[in-house]
């Protein structure tokens, strides 16, 4: 499937950037980790270890309850390519 190329590297992407804390405010950095339609993207797609799985879960929560991040998206809204910061 085309679909999983997009995920290959299996790396956590906050190890590798030293994220020790994670700010809701900081919406560039959890882009990382939401689907095109701001779905919490799971830890067997992105690579991502537990510890910043869990922060991200709870920022990115914090994040939508802040109306930085939006809950559901309707078909207009998709962000076309949300990983191009990726690479
Ligand atoms: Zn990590």
């Amino acid at each position: 499937m085309a679909e999983k190329r997009k995920y290959k590297k299996r790396f956590c992407k906050y190890c590798e950037s030293k994220v020790d804390f994670m700010d809701y405010k900081e919406v560039g950095a959890l882009r990382f980790s939401l689907s095109e339609r701001y779905k919490i993207m799971p830890r067997r797609l992105t690579g991502n270890c537990k510890r910043h799985q869990d922060m991200i879960s709870v920022v990115i929560k914090r994040a939508r309850a802040a109306a930085l991040v939006p809950y559901t998206v309707t078909r207009k809204q998709v962000i076309t390519q949300p990983f191009e910061n990726l690479r």
